[in-house]
Formats: C-alpha cells, structure tokens, sequence
C-alpha cells in the first residue's frame, strides 16, 4: 500500500488535470459503454466527477471507485471529441495505478503480472504448453473463422468463440532477423506484439513479406516482450515500466541503428507512442530520452507502407468478380492517432477486393482488453452492434488493424454462425503481391 503522504501527492497531480473537464457532456454521444448503459457512472463525464472527490472517496469506497474505473474501454472516443481536450485517457490510466498502489493487485493479477508477463522467456513457454494441450480443453467451431470454444464449462471462457493459439509461435519460426537495406534504403524495426505472436502468426508473415518486397531491411530482435498495456490497465505499473525497459534495450540498441519503428498492432503502437512517455516521464533523463526518440519513429504498418512507400489503390476493373471487403477503425488507430485512410489505402492496393464502408466503422468493438474479461455481457452487446454493421455491408471479408479487435470480431461473427472471414489489412495487401 501506498503511504499516505505518496497518495495525497498523486491525487493532487490528478485532480490538477481534471479541472478542465467543463461537464459538457459531448463524451455521452461517443461512447460506446453509455450506449449500452446508458449510466451517467459509465461516460468519461461521471467518471471524471468520480475521481474529483477522489480524496475522500477513496478512504471510504475505494473498492466501488475501482470497480467503476474498470467499467471503461479506454477506447479514447471521449477524448477525440473533448472540446475542452481533457486527456481522459491518461486520467483514467493514473487512477487506475494510485488505486491499485493503495488497494494492492489482487492475487490473480499479482501472479499473471508480476510472475509471467514481466518475464516474456517463461510467458512464451507457458502459452507454448497451451498450445500443445490447448485440444483437451477447446473444440473448433468455425473452419472459415478459425475459432473454437471451451469444451467444459469454464469462468475465463465463458460462452466465447475464439481464436485458438498458434501451433507454433511466431518468434519460434522467425527467432531473429537483421537484413540490410534494398531498394527502399530504409531499416525497419518490427515489434511483434503478444497477440500477433500467438493467436496470428500469419500476420507477422505478411509484414515481413511486404517490407522484404518493397526493399526495407528488418531488424527483429529476438526476446521481445509485451508492450507492457495489459499490465498498466490493470493497474501495474511496475509491470509496465520492467516491460519497456526491457523492449527499449531491445528496440533502441545504439548498435542496430534503425529509420523506422513497426508494428502491425494498432494497441502496441499508440501505447509506445503515447503510454511510454507518459508513464516513464519520471525515469532517468537518459531513459526519457531514449523513449521519446523510439515514440517518434514508431508507426503502424499502414502508415509506413502508404506514407513512407508510397502504396497507393490499384487500378480498379469493373466491380464484377471482386471480394466485397469492409474495414473496421481500431479505436487506438483511428482515434489515438487519427490513422485512417493509410489501411483503406492498402485494402485498395488489392484489386481483387472491393471495399464497401460499413456504418459507423469506428464505433468501438467492445474489446477493450481486461473489459472483455471483467464484463463480458457488456462487451459482447457492443461487439453486436458492430457485428450488425458488418452485416449491413454485405461482405465477405472485413479487414482491421488490431489483433485485439480481429478476435472479438471473430467471436461476434462465429457466435452469429456468420460466413465473413476476418484478415488483417496488411495480409490483404500482401495477398495482392503474391500474384
Ligand atoms: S467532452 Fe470533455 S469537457 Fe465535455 S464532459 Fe466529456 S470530458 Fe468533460
Ligand atoms: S474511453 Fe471509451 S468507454 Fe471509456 S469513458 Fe471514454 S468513450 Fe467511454
């Protein structure tokens, strides 16, 4: 627990940011929990007005401040739209960590944080013996999506469809990786990311078939971890900075000079853009500074591929004969780092498809990481909603950026018995290249 004195001081940090929410309410409109809820306790705005009396109300409830603090996606649609440019985000993240410092992590994440993921050589071992036992446990549901459920009854499972692990893990088919610069003279880091690593290995093959195509040497250092996001939501921030302490001797090795920074993970990258400065803003200068550089070269795939490459739509032939596509806007995309058209453009470099906008293409899909854990019912009513959408555009694939929301839309469509295959948009334009 945190001293008293250590509290009041971050408490008195916070409530200094939270003084320019004007109480407008324009966050109600935007998100997606208050859609569902429609709880006043649930809007960045109730939220907000929460944590300024969080002095007391966490002497005398601050199980129930926990409690309503873990009921957000950090989708970050309030922000995007915030007059005022209240950094709701942040607030939230930070009061997520003075509660967990003065409530303590409860026992399941202590050992999950602390024990497995802050350590990524006994993380991958534990989630390689998954895989391999993985069949006594899940049985597949969808050959077309790829999904399974749980055989048993089972608390963590629930009634979901999901993406199984990987027979092999990405980082035991392609451990390390330094190739020079080709055509593009440019050099590239790749950042994996958990999820890609072990629910979509096909989507790191992608990326390194697309920059190998277009010239870009790799490195990809072996060892990597999390982007250290699951431990900071729930409230660990120790966790979190052992995490980018560790991928930043990785990534920013003086000895592997590096253009660029990328990753085909919407959530990975926004939290190295944005969540490791914030959060190790108190680290030595040296290290400060060092995070600072690695956020500015970061980008998502899309973005390096249109913006430094050059991708552009195809030629199109007529509509005939081409696979209706539609692209879900990850929230961390899309709305953390206002990165949109550059994944349209890649989907258009394949003429093979055809893209059809579906309505509201970046209301959020009801993941929001540890939410779909903690309040399942809720996240799959948001996920339905864009289930519908995906409906409504009469496709046959849809595409997005983050593996995140590949696997809750999986889940919505394979629970649905819907006939829509989920791709990431950069396997979509790798496609296009092998022809
Ligand atoms: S939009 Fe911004 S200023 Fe308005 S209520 Fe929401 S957080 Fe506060
Ligand atoms: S981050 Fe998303 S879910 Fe959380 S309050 Fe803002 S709009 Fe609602």
């Amino acid at each position: 627990m945190s001293s008293l004195k250590e509290l009041a001081r971050l408490m008195a940090e916070l409530e200094g940011q939270l003084v320019s929410c004007m109480r407008c309410g324009l966050c109600q409109a935007v998100c997606p929990l208050f859609a569902e809820t429609g709880r006043e306790a649930d809007v960045a705005r109730g939220k907000l007005a929460l944590l300024s009396g969080l002095a007391q109300e966490i002497l005398t409830n601050p199980q129930g401040v926990q409690d309503h603090l873990s009921r957000c996606l950090l989708c970050g649609s309030c922000a995007a739209v915030c007059p005022s440019g209240v950094k709701v985000l942040d607030i939230f993240i930070k009061a997520r960590a003075i509660l967990a410092g003065y409530l303590g992590l409860s026992p399941v994440k202590k050992v999950f944080f602390r024990g497995i993921l802050s350590q990524p050589d006994w993380f991958n071992r534990i989630l390689a013996w998954g895989a391999k036992f993985q069949g006594i446990f899940v049985k597949p549901v969808d050959d077309l999506l790829g999904s399974s459920c749980a055989r048993f009854m089972s608390p963590l499972l629930a009634d979901r469809h999901f993406t199984p692990l990987a027979r092999t893990p990405w980082h035991l088919k392609v451990p390390l990786r330094d190739t020079a610069p080709g055509a593009a003279n440019l050099k590239v880091a790749f950042f994996v990311g958990c999820l890609i690593d072990k629910l979509y290995p096909q989507v790191a093959d992608a990326v390194l078939q697309v920059l190998d195509h277009h010239g870009v040497g790799v490195y990809l250092p072996g060892g990597q971890g999390c982007c250290g996001l699951p431990a900071l939501s729930g409230g660990d921030t120790q966790t979190f900075r052992q995490l980018v302490r560790l991928n930043l001797e990785l990534l920013s090795d003086p000895a592997a000079p590096v253009d660029f920074l990328v990753t085909a993970c919407a959530t990975c990258t926004s939290t190295i853009k944005q969540l490791w400065p914030l959060m190790m803003a108190d680290a030595e200068p040296a290290v400060q500074e060092r995070v600072a550089a690695l956020a500015a070269k970061t980008l998502d795939i899309s973005q390096f591929l249109v913006d430094r490459m050059g991708v552009a739509p195809a030629a199109m032939g007529p509509a005939a004969g081409r696979i209706p596509l539609t692209y879900h806007d990850p929230c961390h995309l899309k709305k953390s780092l206002g990165v949109a058209a550059q994944p349209r453009a890649l989907l258009e470099a394949n003429p093979a498809y055809i893209l059809t906008e579906m309505p509201e293409s970046d209301w959020c899909c009801g993941c929001g990481g540890s939410f779909t854990l903690q309040h399942y019912e809720t996240s799959a009513a948001i996920g339905q909603r864009k289930r519908d959408h995906i409906a409504a555009s009469h496709c046959r694939v849809v595409a997005t950026g983050c593996p995140a929301c590949m696997l809750q839309i999986t889940d919505m469509l394979s629970q649905a018995g819907m006939r829509v295959q989920v791709k990431h948009a950069v396997e979509i334009y790798a496609e296009a290249l092998k022809k």
